[in-house]
């Protein structure tokens, strides 16, 4: 069969080649892939700049994104011929830390968990791969090719549920959210706001196009500029961008109470504010800042019924485009007007 893969650290090693059929090892059912999302993580993987190949092997095989048909549901029930599914990315590390004992391996304290296509098992950018029946997720048919957007939106969904255990501390009835950065995360995020009923606000720097149109769309309200100048105090906040300045304008402009939750990975950037009048603000504000990264089964579970209420039509517009394996480098430059680039293996 063929596959995408890469040899982790070395950039420009990234290559759509033949390999052998998928390991046992990864598990009883064998699903035929359908399409993979690309995100920059697969970006920066693809540049040496991070990744990990399985033990014992130079290459990995890319993709942490999918959506598959099955193949073969091997012995364990639950699944069958023809179920659409999607691929867990993360696995608990061996020791076990105390949060992956319990099955919360997103909050892995040791760093030693393992992830499909990312870190030491190969990913799901192949005609065919296989997972455990565990980790295999089986969403609502009628989405078809509308499920590879089921990991992105596991990330939106633990968030929210970090904000929401975060709000029980005390008497708070969240009202107005604003999500920082319209990209796919931004996006899910403020469809997860308004399936909970907020005044959903998405802030970007693009003044027109696809993404403006897709929030108001939503039912949200649009905006482009400054934190600081859109005209009220939010109750939550996703930050989705990782850029410097916003995350300080976040927790400036952030409503009293409010919490702040960070999901976008940056670096560097220049310090506007002084760390102590950013802590005073937290502070004499009572707000929390949280990050959230990763996603355990139960975000999962609730994310692919996300899916399942969210309209088609809206969805279906956040895939801008579908590239060919073979044209897998081309998926993985970024263009302006892309929200969800996928490669399409075959048709659902
Ligand atoms: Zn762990």
């Amino acid at each position: 069969m063929k596959a995408i893969t890469v040899e982790p650290k070395k950039p420009g090693s990234a290559r759509f080649e033949e390999v052998p059929e998928p390991d046992v090892g990864n598990g009883s059912v064998l699903v035929e892939a359908i399409a993979v999302g690309v995100c920059g993580t697969d970006v920066e993987i693809v540049e040496g700049k991070y990744g990990w190949s399985p033990p014992g092997k130079g290459r990995l095989v890319l993709g942490h994104e999918s959506l598959g048909r099955v193949l073969d549901p091997g012995a364990a029930g639950g699944l069958k011929k023809g179920d659409l599914v999607v691929g867990i990315v993360r696995r608990p590390d061996a020791v076990p830390c105390p949060n992956c004992a319990v099955g919360e391996w997103d909050m892995c304290r040791n760093g030693q968990y393992t992830e499909r296509g990312i870190k030491e098992i190969d990913g799901y950018m192949s005609e065919r791969w296989r997972i455990e029946p565990e980790y295999a997720m089986k969403i609502d048919p009628s989405l078809g090719l509308l499920g590879v957007l089921l990991e992105p939106t596991t990330v939106v969904t633990k968030a929210w549920e970090q904000v929401v255990a975060v709000g029980q501390r005390a008497f708070w009835t969240p009202r107005t959210m604003l999500v920082t950065g319209a990209g796919p995360i931004g996006l899910l995020a403020a469809l997860v706001g308004k399936q909970h009923g907020l005044d959903v606000h998405v802030l970007d720097r693009v003044e027109s196009g696809l993404k403006p149109e897709l929030v108001r769309e939503l039912g949200a309200t649009y905006h482009s500029g400054s934190i600081l100048d859109i005209g009220f105090e939010p109750d939550v906040i996703i930050e989705c961008t990782g850029v410097g300045s916003v995350i300080a304008d976040s927790i400036q402009k952030i409503a009293a109470g409010g919490i702040v939750c960070l999901t976008g990975v940056g670096a560097g950037g220049t310090v506007g504010r002084v760390v102590a009048d950013v802590a005073a603000a937290v502070v004499l504000k009572n707000n929390v800042v949280v990050g959230s990264v990763n996603a355990n089964k139960r975000h999962w579970y609730k994310a692919t019924e996300t899916l399942a209420r969210a309209d088609r039509k809206w969805l279906r517009r956040l895939i801008t485009r579908c590239e060919k394996p073979e044209n897998f480098q081309q998926a993985l430059e970024r263009r302006p007007d892309d929200i969800k680039v996928v490669i399409q293996f075959s048709e659902v």
